[in-house]
């Protein structure tokens, strides 16, 4: 009962025997991830059949989560499976010939894609290893520059993070998948590279129209244009899954965590589930044990209050997956605790006496909406207690000495400036104009003295 956060585990082959797949779900496994991308068919269903039977056998509930592949795009071959040089500057183009590429050209066997490129559009292969940018579009052919990159060969996989695809939510494998999936009355569905909520809408059709099984659906998000109507997908799905390893391609890397914060927050105003996924364990597909990063990043995702946390590779090819699945459940269990004993870690008020000055500069600077905290600092003690408020507006640390602005390099939200003359004339005005701050309120602190000042 002491953890909350649940653990979706990919399926794969390292873990598909029934004796791993029964200590996965002994050790902590709240649903199982079938990846249609790999298997089909039976060869699914005979998984699906095992995780019910031994689900029944421990008494323990375990959802069944069947992952479809969606519209994956890969550039067709080359002559050779060779790698083909790419040069920065040089155009490379993509059509619809099936004839084997070489250093020009490939076959981008996706016609929808053609159709849906516009001049100026990104198309990134490999990860994100290859960046071209569209420079004309033809009915049968796209041309582009390369931007980053210096080889290319056969069936990479592209990502268009700048283009809307005319296609449909279910591919046609998708379609027979499901078809088959849903004989097998799994819990859920995951969309892959959903754009919009009537791709939800088409799948809950294709659904409904085949079973009156009550299967829900999770959107899986991987695409910016996805991002930018979260609410709407969120609202149209059961649940939504942060797919971070395509998202982290088709978005800049930086903006992951914020979006993932933004996908929690909708989900939490509209009732809807979400799963943190991709590479939360990573380096465990060949170690025993997980980098000081993982397991922050797992913990991290419990104090988000995450509905569950996802293993892909650590699970499905990794040398011990029982062990990633046991290091999951130690880690969440034990973060879940503590975010449960510290609600409220970052609040400006909590554990501070309620006299303490340094509460009401950042009270003051926050009520009043000011535009910075500025501090004449003879040393660091003041403007280090103010950060420790967090009150996330900058504090402009003027100093006399030196070595204090150096010090103060370390502390959150502190802007040091070494400034004789500013700090002998008290020029709190011009020492918030040096770090961009013309308008607004300022509030000032000078030793015991506090005061509010609107800039002119
Ligand atoms: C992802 O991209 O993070 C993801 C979960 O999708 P898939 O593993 O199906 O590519």
């Amino acid at each position: 009962m002491n953890r909350f956060t649940k653990i979706t585990a990919s399926i794969g082959p390292k873990c598909e025997d029934e004796k791993t797949l029964r200590q996965m779900i002994t050790a902590g496994v709240n649903m199982c991830r079938l990846n249609f991308s790999h298997d089909t068919g039976d060869i699914q269903g005979k998984k699906i059949d095992m995780i019910r039977q031994i689900s029944d056998e421990l008494h323990t509930p375990v959802a069944v989560l069947i992952d479809l592949q969606g519209p994956k795009h890969r550039i067709g071959n080359f002559a050779t499976e060779e790698k083909y040089p790419l040069t920065v500057g040089q155009k490379f183009t993509f059509d619809s010939d099936p004839t084997p590429g070489d250093e020009t050209r490939v076959q981008l066997p996706d016609a929808d894609v053609i159709r849906s490129l516009h001049v100026g559009d990104r198309i990134l292969l490999n990860d994100g290893k290859i960046e071209m940018t569209v420079d004309s579009v033809a009915p049968d052919r796209v041309v582009a520059t390369v931007v980053r990159g210096d080889e290319i060969w056969s069936r990479r996989g592209f990502n268009l993070p700048d283009t809307e695809i005319a296609t449909n939510a279910l591919t046609a494998k998708d379609r027979d998948d499901l078809e088959y999936a849903i004989t097998k009355n799994p819990d859920w569905v995951a969309i892959s590279f959903v754009q919009r909520p009537e791709d939800i809408a088409d799948v809950r059709d294709f659904i409904t129209a085949r079973t009156s099984h009550p299967i829900k659906i999770i959107a899986k998000i991987e695409r910016p244009n996805a991002v930018a109507r979260i609410a709407e997908i969120a609202a149209a799905a059961d649940g939504i899954m942060i797919a971070r390893g395509d998202l982290a391609v088709e978005v800049p890397f930086e903006q992951v965590p914020a979006i993932s914060r933004h996908i929690i927050r909708e989900c939490r105003k509209l009732n809807k589930p979400v799963i943190m996924a991709t590479q939360m364990l990573g380096t465990m597909v060949n170690s025993e044990f997980p980098t000081r990063a993982e397991i922050t990043d797992v913990a991290n995702a419990a104090y988000l209050r995450t509905d569950s946390t996802m293993t892909s590779e650590e699970t499905t090819i990794g040398i011990n997956p029982v062990n990633v699945i046991e290091t999951m459940n130690r880690i969440l269990s034990y973060a879940d605790g503590d975010a449960i004993a510290n609600p409220y870690d970052w609040s400006r008020v909590e554990n501070v006496p309620e006299n303490d000055w340094s509460r009401s500069v950042a009270s003051m600077a926050y009520l009043n909406r000011a535009a910075a905290i500025v501090v004449f600092a003879r040393d660091t003690e003041i403007a280090t207690q103010i950060s420790c408020r967090k009150p996330d507006i900058p504090i402009v640390a003027v100093c006399s000495e030196n070595f204090v602005a150096n010090q103060l390099c370390l502390s959150r939200g502190v802007f040091p400036l070494y400034d004789t003359d500013l700090f002998a004339k008290r020029d709190a005005f011009n020492a918030a104009h040096r770090f961009g701050v013309t308008d607004g309120k300022i509030v000032i602190v000078d030793g015991d003295k506090i005061s509010l000042r609107t800039l002119d």
